[in-house]
């Protein structure tokens, strides 16, 4: 709360209404999946219904619980309607034009909103030790199931049985959920980088992307590697040590003050080295925590700077139509000097 505060103070706000549910869950606690929090200088007040009123009182520290009906939101905004003039701070890329009519409704005249966006999300981008240590636990689970489940495949495996594998083994080692839909994919469908696992069967002679990623006790994982089913030709393995070699060199534009944007440039170079830049067809990563994709983003030109306890995905691949892809994804924590890599997974050529 305290960082909330201090951003409220330096925007010159009396008040910040939070409407994003992991911003909620990450400043109070609450895991439910209806509310809004208020956090004004004297209280902070979580405004819910009551399906979440017992697990609210368990949940929930640093915040008084109100129980309202029929909206939160409107409650939340009573509450801000007063004689005196107050600035609230909200962030118009988490409410609807129907919720911001409804705010001005209920709030009055007197409060002036001041939009910003991703002031949590700032907070939330740099993660704390007992962060981190749920994020290495929710990396090392992404990667066990990982190498489980390669075990399974086979020619005739279908791809959405591999991806049932992996939900089911991710949750019966205590994932409450994915952290996005699994993608399994096989042959030239690997050569879409967000395919869905199809009814398709694995054959002999194709690659095979895995992407996937746990749900940890509130921390995501989101890890990727490719596969050959059988022994690769040399054109494959020349893309595959292409990619590698991307990603290692992202990795080693990861320290704090850099700019986010240097990463995704260290990999464009690799790859346009083996003529492979142009079949790089998206960013060479992510922020990860609670949500699966967070600040800071690694993107071409991202001017975000890198901090001490960003936890970042690198995720350079290559996508040729016709034939298939090729992505090699990892889970990074920036250090003060160095990095950390959350995933432990062994990122040679697998070829079965
Ligand atoms: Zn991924
Ligand atoms: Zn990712």
């Amino acid at each position: 709360m305290l960082g909330v505060r201090r951003a409220m103070a330096s925007l010159g706000a009396d008040a910040w209404l939070i409407t994003h549910l992991p911003n909620i869950a990450y400043l109070c606690g609450f895991s439910g999946s209806a509310g809004v929090l208020l956090v004004e200088s004297a209280r902070v007040t979580l405004f819910t219904d009551g399906r979440y009123k017992i697990q609210a009182a368990q949940e929930v520290t640093g915040a008084r619980v109100r129980i309202v009906r029929p909206s939160a939101l409107a409650a939340a905004s009573e509450q801000l309607r007063g004689r005196a003039k107050r600035i609230v701070g909200f962030d118009p890329s988490q409410l609807t034009v129907a919720q911001k009519k409804q705010l001005d409704r209920s709030a009055g005249p007197r409060v002036r909103w001041l939009p910003r966006a991703g002031v949590v999300e700032q907070l939330r981008a740099v993660k704390d030790a007992t962060e981190i240590t749920l994020m290495r636990a929710a990396a090392l689970l992404a990667g066990e199931v990982f190498g489980e489940v390669v075990a399974l495949i086979k020619p005739g495996v279908l791809e959405s049985d591999l991806a049932a594998e992996i939900d089911y083994r991710l949750r019966r080692k205590g994932a409450s959920g994915v952290a996005f839909e699994t993608i399994v994919a096989s042959g030239r469908r690997s050569a879409w980088p967000h395919a869905r696992p199809s009814a398709k069967a694995v054959r002999k002679n194709e690659l095979v992307v895995l992407d996937l990623g746990a749900i940890l006790r509130g921390y995501c994982s989101d890890l990727t590697r490719t596969i050959f089913v059988g022994r690769a030709p040399a054109r494959i393995r020349g893309w595959y040590v292409a990619v590698v070699e991307a990603q290692q060199a992202a990795r080693d534009a990861l320290r704090p003050g850099a700019l986010a944007g240097a990463a995704d440039a260290a990999v464009r170079k690799v790859l346009k080295g083996f003529g492979l830049e142009r079949h790089f067809v998206h960013s060479t990563g992510h922020g990860l925590g609670m949500e699966v994709h967070e600040g800071p983003r690694l993107g071409l030109g991202s001017a975000s700077i890198l901090q001490a306890g960003n936890v970042v995905t690198l995720e350079p691949g290559v996508y040729i139509e016709g034939t298939g892809g090729i992505r090699i994804e990892d889970d990074v924590h920036i250090l003060p000097q160095g990095t950390e890599l959350l995933t432990q997974v062994t990122q040679e050529f697998i070829e079965i």
